[in-house]
């Protein structure tokens, strides 16, 4: 449904918006899809790669938030139990509107105490009755035996029994790029790789116009407006300056990090949250993609800092999950990992991050117009939307006109996944793994990907040993789904890069290779290419082994 970046800039430049989203994450992308779903002539603008920032590095977990739950019941604070019912009702429409993108995941707590146990079996029924109609599947109680027998991975000692509920899991980076499709199919433009990097303004100080600059050619040009909307979640106080030097900082920006271990055949197929840790977070141990990923942290941090995963967070991670899993998990045995930054609204001064409420907020600057979406979750991405485009319909048009998004079937989502995966293995010489895979990823459109291969068989080939995306899947993420670079590919539309970065650095030759013949690359920009997604790589795992006693300090 995507279109060459060239003819996309074209049109952007000759086109006057109604609305412009700055970021193409979960925000960004959400907020696209609304407006032109209602009909507003809409762009996204992303400075790097679609769903690139926090969209792609979150827990991939569609959930209420059990540890605002935990807040709500400790301080007795009503706004809390608020923000666990929407987000539970907005878990149904995610999860049911991407099915191919999405499942019910169980999450089993163990609890070493009886307090523990009348805990977590009392808050997880008031869990259950908060989602009222969007209840997924109920809690339930195992007592030890049971436990260690579903979990034999579960240390022993101590255990009581655990208590077991359901939340939604998620491809977040998968899901983001499906909002930008369901836009594009919807009217809006969208660009990858086009940063604001500056306004222009009419006489009364209203932002007309933004100053963009595209990584890729290297070239400016101007995108107009009626009205812009700054959705650059931990960055956003940036461009709230760029639009007026003087309005004060709101994002606290906190670092999260997941590490990704090799699944145990014998974890079993429920997620671990880890209930006591040293900082009073919970912290998950999730099967997800045949890996375990385990996170995550939650450190203020600086916008500017460079997004990677030091030795101090990965040995914390690996620490709390050792305490609850046996035989244990050692650094060396970490195949990949992720760092993001969580979007946070300052309300008021808080010392520690993980005490900012996770709720949303929308700004709009007198002057300069320019309107900021700040905060929120991944889950609630879609009320955000609404309330977005509502405040941006206003201001338009002075009246708000219905969100179709509650009920919209995403890019993809089309039909039936298992059907999909039958219908794929009669048609093409494909093994079971690799067509759930297709489906899992590209949903309805997996027989898009596979058409080349009917002229080129090569194109059925993985891209690697071992690995299970073929290479057609590159080809049509450059040719439908605007991949520019290598960690496009293999970061957020394939996934190699959070399964296994020795993989994805043994996949990075063949993905540049397809790369160079679909865009016209020179040996040299081919080679540059390679070179600069190999030193990305190289520097994650060389940040994770080395001993940077500063770095420790900041993860305890
Ligand atoms: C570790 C971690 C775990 C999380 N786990 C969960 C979870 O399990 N469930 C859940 O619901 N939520 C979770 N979240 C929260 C969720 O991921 C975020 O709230 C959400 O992804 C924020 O989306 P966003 O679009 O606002 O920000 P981002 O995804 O960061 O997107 C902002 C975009 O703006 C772009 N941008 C920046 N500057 C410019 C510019 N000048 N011009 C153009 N574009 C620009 C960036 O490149 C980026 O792509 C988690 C977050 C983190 C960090």
């Amino acid at each position: 449904m995507m279109f060459s970046r060239a003819e996309a800039i074209q049109r952007i430049i000759d086109t006057p918006f109604q609305v412009c989203m700055i970021g193409g994450g979960a925000t960004g992308s959400g907020c696209a899809l609304d407006g032109a779903l209602r009909g507003l002539k809409t762009v996204i603008l992303e400075g790097t790669d679609f769903g690139s920032g926090a969209s792609s590095a979150s827990t991939k977990l569609i959930h209420g938030g059990l540890r605002y739950l935990q807040q709500g019941l400790a301080e007795v604070d009503f706004e809390q139990f608020r923000l666990v019912k929407t987000a539970l009702r907005e878990r149904r429409s995610m999860m049911a509107n991407a099915p191919h993108l999405s499942r019910t995941l169980r999450i089993c707590v163990p609890c070493r105490s009886s307090w523990d146990l009348f805990y977590y079996r009392i808050g997880l029924k008031m869990y259950d009755w908060l989602s009222g109609n969007s209840r997924l599947s109920g809690s339930s109680f195992a007592d030890r035996r049971a436990s260690l027998a579903k979990m034999r991975r579960l240390r022993a000692d101590g255990l009581q029994g655990t208590v077991s509920y359901s939340d939604g899991q998620f491809d977040d980076a998968r899901y983001s790029l499906a909002l930008v499709q369901s836009a594009a199919q919807s009217g809006a433009e969208v660009l990858n790789h086009a940063s604001v990097i500056g306004f222009e303004k009419n006489l009364s100080g209203k932002v007309i116009a933004a100053n963009v600059f595209d990584r890729i050619s290297g070239r400016s040009f101007k995108v107009n407006a009626q009205v812009f909307v700054n959705a650059t979640g931990a960055v956003s106080d940036h461009i709230r300056q760029l639009a007026n030097p003087q309005a004060e900082p709101r994002l606290q920006p906190s670092k999260g990090v997941h590490l990704l271990l090799p699944l145990p055949a014998d974890f079993g197929v429920e997620a671990l949250l880890i209930p006591h840790t040293e900082d009073g977070r919970l912290i998950f141990a999730i099967p997800w993609m045949n890996r375990l990923l385990v996170g995550t942290t939650d450190t203020s941090s600086d916008p500017a800092g460079e997004m990677v995963v030091n030795r101090g967070e990965a040995e914390y991670l690996l620490r709390h999950l050792n305490r609850y899993i046996n035989p244990q998990f050692r650094l060396e045995e970490v195949v990949s990992a992720t760092a993001g930054l969580r979007p946070l609204v300052q309300p008021v001064k808080l010392s520690q991050t993980k005490q900012i409420s996770r709720d949303y907020e929308i700004e709009t600057q007198s002057e300069s117009g320019l309107i900021s979406i700040m905060g929120g979750k991944w889950t609630v991405y879609r009320a955000m939307a609404e309330d977005t485009i509502n405040t941006v319909e206003t201001r338009l048009m002075g009246r708000v006109t219905p969100c179709k998004t509650r009920s919209f079937r995403l890019f993809g989502a089309e039909d039936e996944p298992d059907r999909l995966v039958e219908q794929l293995m009669k048609a093409y010489p494909l093994s079971l793994s690799v067509a759930d895979h297709l489906v899992r990823k590209y949903g309805s459109f997996a027989a898009c990907v596979l058409e080349p291969c009917r002229e080129d068989s090569g194109l059925l080939y993985p891209i690697a040993d071992g690995a299970l995306p073929i290479r057609a899947e590159v080809v049509y993420c450059v040719r439908q789904e605007m991949a520019a670079s290598v960690e496009d590919v293999l970061a957020r539309r394939l996934g190699l890069q959070f399964f296994d970065w020795n993989l994805a650095l043994k996949a990075a030759p063949v993905v540049a290779g397809i790369l160079a013949q679909e865009l016209e690359w020179n040996r040299s920009t081919e080679r540059n290419a390679l070179d600069e997604y190999v030193t990305l790589i190289e520097n994650f795992q060389e940040k994770i082994r080395r001993f940077d006693a500063a770095e420790e300090r900041t993860a305890k």
